[in-house]
């Protein structure tokens, strides 16, 4: 490679899984372009954006993917899974049948990937208060014995959208690092 070829450091695969309509695409469009879409639509089929994160002075990019309505089908392929550095599983904090699932979503997860990957347990629609089914100590303590990072937010107000990502990437770039070093 000649030296003036620009050298792309790290580039992560993180997929999104949780029951349909959660709001995974929505955190998606937040993080990558700060839209949000009241309306949705999935369309079938993998979905994923590049967004870039500065940590340290270097640039470290993820490939974030978006399951695109094919959880309705139960049809999360290991294709989906295979590379992937990190996780994010996410329920909706009105609706306890989607925290209920998460278990099931872990198994899926664990059974497609090492114990390496990141994993951030996410209880979406936080602005939700008023309609809230899954309290936030529930949430808190199904991540501490599951051995998951966990937040609540809201794509519908921005609430730890970029957190929840930036702390998943951190957590990825520093496992490679301490494996390069
Ligand atoms: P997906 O099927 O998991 O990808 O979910 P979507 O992103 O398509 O969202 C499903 C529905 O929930 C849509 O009507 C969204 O507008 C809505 N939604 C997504 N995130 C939030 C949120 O943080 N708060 C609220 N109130 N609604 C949300």
């Amino acid at each position: 490679m000649s030296d003036d070829e620009t050298v792309e450091e790290y580039l992560f695969k993180i997929v999104i899984i949780g029951d349909s309509a959660v709001g995974k695409s929505n955190l998606l469009s937040r993080f990558a372009r700060n839209e949000f879409n009241a309306h949705s639509k999935a369309t079938i089929g993998v979905e994923f954006q590049t967004q870039s994160v500065e940590i340290d002075g270097k640039e470290v990019k993820a490939q974030i993917w978006d399951t695109a309505g094919q959880e309705r089908f139960r049809a999360v392929t290991s294709a989906y899974y295979r590379g992937a550095f990190g996780a994010l599983l996410v329920y909706d904090i009105s609706r306890r049948a989607t925290f209920d699932n998460v278990a099931r979503w872990l198994d899926e997860l664990n059974s497609h990937s090492d114990t390496t990957v990141a994993k951030m347990l996410v209880g979406n629609k936080c602005d939700l208060e008023n309609t809230r089914e899954v309290s936030l100590d529930e949430g808190k303590s199904l991540a501490e014995s599951e051995g998951l990072f966990f937040i609540e937010t809201s794509a519908l107000d921005s609430t730890n959208v970029g957190t929840a990502f930036e702390i998943v990437i951190r957590e990825i770039y520093n496992n490679v690092s301490r494996k390069v070093l």
